[in-house]
């Protein structure tokens, strides 16, 4: 078994973990309800895209944004 030479020192851990941290998940506001929603995604609060509503309002996919 491949066993480490050196003790990885607190700094090189540090150095090491400063890459692990998870990115925030992209939003934008819906310009017609003001909700937050995902950018090119149908709003789930209101179903509106692009000016028009494309899906019925209230009926929204279920985990469309998480906000
Ligand atoms: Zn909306």
């Amino acid at each position: 078994m491949a066993v480490p030479k050196q003790k990885t020192s607190p700094s090189r851990r540090g150095m090491r973990r400063s890459h692990e941290a998870l990115p925030v998940e992209a939003h934008a506001e819906c310009p017609n309800c003001g909700e937050l929603r995902r950018p090119h995604h149908v709003c789930s609060h209101c179903g509106h895209y692009d000016g028009r509503e494309v899906v019925a309002a209230g009926k929204a996919l279920k985990g469309a944004v998480r906000a």
